[in-house]
């Protein structure tokens, strides 16, 4: 199995990955919260983490991966009283709205998407383990907490000094803590805000809090500790962090070996973010004609761990490039369904395709991954252009895009190939290849003609003769 690098923010360096079990991944995931359509900012995490999953797989691990649907919180419950629904009507759509998403992104499915409302009895369970070993403590407003001042190592994935944190500056946890000190809710005592929306619990009537969620649930199906952990990089803190606090403190166990998290998506040098509003969603620019491959394509192309600004121009160039792979592949079709001798490839697939692995291998080094792909395009144009390459050469070259495909998830090779020309058509073709190659033009524009007559229209391109039916 090749070596896999990955940049773990827990040690700020790059670690060779080994797994828990061999040949098998635990994979957490932080989702989306349903309150709302997500953002291309999210989902810039969640085409990381598919790029994140899809290497795994290529490199021969089964990969097990949970990502949770945070469908109670502050914003679902407001959104579900303003919009006059129960909380679950509410979530339902968004949740429905989410999935149809990240099929037009092309990102595999996790293996289980828990819902929170799904796992309070988890949640419950775990904040009763914490105050028996004495980390949570049930406040005046009945609310339960979690001591960060108990918990020896709060601060080591985000390096924050928590002595100065808890000394004075008020930070805010999350949206349910207390804002004097450092300590998050584990369990929200019900207020009137919140409707109809509250469980039992040891603590009366209440909800969870945001973090807990998340440990609770890695624990129910990955186990105490897992692999890796994932998310973007504004989760680190407080999110993860509390994470850390609540799952090591309960369960007295290493949490979590590899913490990968994705830089933002930034408009116009800010994070893209509904609270700035300065967000797009998928939706808003399918509707400005962009389709879903090109916005993938757009996301992943520039390293996870470095800030990507988005303009529409970048959206653009995007889908220029991918239409410029589409008619590289179609010239490649061409070739195969032909009986060229030449060069079969090899060596140039064979190549391109180690760097290739190298590059993602190295910590999803995406750059030196698409060099690899832009070499063996430049060296597959010098063949085609010298009409050296061979039919089975041609093939090779498209099977070894199949081989990116499986990670990117952004090249139609078999969209771009499915075209049926009949045989006739193509040996004219062929033969009018030939009179041009011998520069007998008059011969080349008789055999054009043939062609057209027969109902298909040639088109001679930089990247070769492109030909298609004609619409009656
Ligand atoms: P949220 O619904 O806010 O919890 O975000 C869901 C996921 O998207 C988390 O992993 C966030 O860190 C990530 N995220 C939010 N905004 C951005 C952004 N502008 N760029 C990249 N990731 C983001
Ligand atoms: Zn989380």
């Amino acid at each position: 199995m090749k070596k896999i690098l990955f940049f773990n923010t827990f040690s700020r360096r790059e670690e060779e990955f080994v797994p828990l079990k061999e040949g098998h991944v635990g994979l957490y995931t932080c989702g989306p919260t349903v309150y709302n359509f997500a953002h291309i900012g999210n989902f810039r995490a969640y085409v990381f983490e598919d790029i994140l999953r899809r290497t795994l797989k290529y490199f021969g691990y089964k990969v097990f991966q949970v990502m949770n649907l945070t469908d109670v919180d502050d914003k679902t419950i407001r959104g579900a009283i303003s919009s006059n629904l129960k909380l679950n009507e509410f979530t339902e759509q968004f949740k429905k709205a989410f999935f149809e998403d990240i099929e037009i992104l092309r990102i595999e499915r996790a293996e289980v998407y828990p819902a929170a409302t799904e796992h309070i009895n988890e949640m419950i369970e775990l904040i009763k383990t914490l105050e028996k070993k004495g980390f949570a403590y049930k406040a005046d407003d009945n609310s339960v907490y979690f001591s960060v001042a108990k918990f020896a190592n709060y601060g080591k994935l985000s390096k924050i000094d928590m002595q100065n944190q808890i000394a004075g500056v008020r930070i805010k946890a999350d949206e349910y803590s207390k804002e004097n000190t450092a300590d998050f809710a584990l369990w929200k005592a019900w207020d009137e805000n919140d409707g109809d929306v509250y469980w039992d619990s040891p603590w009366g009537k209440g909800r969870p809090g945001w973090h807990i969620e998340c440990s609770a649930m890695s624990m129910k199906y990955l186990g105490k500790t897992f692999d890796i952990h994932t998310g973007g990089i504004d989760n680190m803190f407080p999110h993860h962090e509390d994470e850390i606090a609540q799952s090591e403190a309960a369960n007295e166990a290493k949490f979590v070996n590899y913490w990968l998290h994705c830089e933002h998506l930034l408009v116009n040098g800010q994070k893209m973010s509904k609270s700035m509003n300065n967000f797009y969603t998928l939706r808003d620019l399918l509707g400005k004609g962009f389709s879903g491959r090109q916005i993938r394509f757009l996301l992943l192309s520039t390293h996870y761990r470095k800030k990507l600004n988005f303009t529409m121009e970048i959206c653009d160039k995007a889908g220029q490039t991918l239409e410029n792979f589409d008619n590289f592949f179609r010239r490649l079709a061409f070739l195969t369904k032909q009986n060229s001798s030449g060069d079969d490839a090899k060596k140039i697939t064979n190549e391109a395709l180690d760097k290739f692995e190298t590059g993602i291998a190295k910590d999803l080094n995406i750059s030196e991954s698409m060099a690899a792909i832009h070499f063996l395009t430049r060296e597959t144009n010098k063949l085609l252009d010298a009409a050296m390459l061979s039919s089975k050469g041609a093939q090779n070259i498209l099977d070894t895009f199949r081989k990116f495909d499986s990670i990117l998830a952004v090249f139609d090779v078999d969209n771009a190939t499915s075209f049926e020309i009949p045989d006739q058509i193509m040996k004219l073709v062929e033969e009018r290849q030939n009179a041009r190659k011998d520069k007998n033009y008059e011969l080349s524009d008789i055999l054009r003609e043939k062609i057209n007559s027969l109902g298909w229209l040639i088109e001679d391109t930089p990247q070769g003769p492109r030909i298609k039916e004609k619409k009656s």
